[in-house]
């Protein structure tokens, strides 16, 4: 698997598979599945409720631990986010039946982050987390946590589909030596992107489906990518994005579709701020 290297020398691979909105009682069998096809990175969040879930698979699977890469996210928390953030993480690590987290993330930007942040910069010192980082943060936010803190996020998982590429973004972001990396990479098939038909036509042209083209054009951008899939056909597809080559001219007429606009919601907006701020997951 090709991997990234992110700002503190480890690598990560750079596709690995997501389990949002799996259902907990589905999620052992999707993540065992993933497992068979070839996945080792895999993205979680105490958000998602079903860390239990992908520990378990994880642990049947019999596959050494340093051949896995685990991703989880903190949720909001209350002050002193310091001392919440500690325990939302051993909650999450013993959730996952995990000693170590390859990676960290402040699932939101909301809240005491700062406090959230140090609380991070110590585990990670402390070896319990191998890279940290954030998800959902806008350039603002995301440069103002690097300008006053020791450490800088290795990642920033956010939204990036052919319809909001965030080009300019992740520039900004490589500069500061963060990585990019997509959530939603199908926009969950919202703008009928599974039948858009400039990717329809990119992907007859290499004998490859649309979700092909997608993973495939992030992966040629630089930009990390978790693909969720429940179906073991689709998740060993969604891994068969290294055996070709997009041309400029298609990346150019892919690049063509941005909006520039979140086909979700904005983070900045005052009614998400309050609705997703205000909600506790641990
Ligand atoms: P997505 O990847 O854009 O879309 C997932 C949908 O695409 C699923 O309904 C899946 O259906 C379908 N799909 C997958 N492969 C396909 C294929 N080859 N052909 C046709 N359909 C296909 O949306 P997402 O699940 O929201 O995002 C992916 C991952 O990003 C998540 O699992 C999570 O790890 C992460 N995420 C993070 C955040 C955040 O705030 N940090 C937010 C959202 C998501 P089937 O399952 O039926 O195949």
């Amino acid at each position: 698997m090709q991997t990234v290297t992110l700002n503190n020398g480890l690598e990560m691979p750079i596709l690995g598979f997501g389990v949002f909105q799996i259902p907990p009682e589905e999620t052992e069998k999707a993540v065992t599945d993933a497992l068979a096809a070839g996945y080792r990175k895999f993205d979680t969040a105490s958000a998602y409720q079903n860390e239990e879930a992908v520990g378990r698979a994880l642990a049947g699977s019999g596959i050494p631990r340093q051949d896995l890469f685990v991703t989880t996210k903190l949720w909001v928390q209350d002050n002193p986010a310091e001392e919440h953030t500690r325990r939302a993480f051993e909650a999450s690590l013993s959730r996952l039946a995990l000693d170590y987290l390859d990676l960290y993330l402040i699932h939101q930007p909301f809240g005491d982050v700062y406090g959230q942040w140090r609380a991070m910069q110590d585990l990670h010192a402390q070896g319990l987390i191998k890279a940290i980082g954030v998800s959902n943060f806008y350039p603002d936010r995301l440069i103002d946590l690097i300008d006053h803190n020791e450490t800088a996020p290795a990642v920033n998982q956010v939204e990036v589909n052919p319809f909001f590429q965030r080009a300019d973004y992740q520039r900004l972001m490589s500069e500061r030596g963060v990585q990019t990396e997509s959530w939603g990479p199908f926009a969950a098939g919202k703008n009928n992107l599974f039948t858009d038909p400039v990717l329809t036509g990119i992907g007859q042209a290499h004998g490859k489906s649309v979700a092909q083209v997608v993973l495939r054009w992030l992966i040629q951008r630089g930009v990390a990518v978790n693909a969720k899939s429940a179906d073991p056909g689709r998740m060993a597809a969604n891994l068969e994005v290294f055996d070709f080559d997009l041309t400029g001219e298609q990346m150019a007429a892919i690049a063509a579709l941005d909006t520039g606009a979140s086909l979700y919601f904005d983070h900045r907006d005052p009614e998400t701020v309050t609705w997703l701020g205000n909600r506790r997951i641990d």
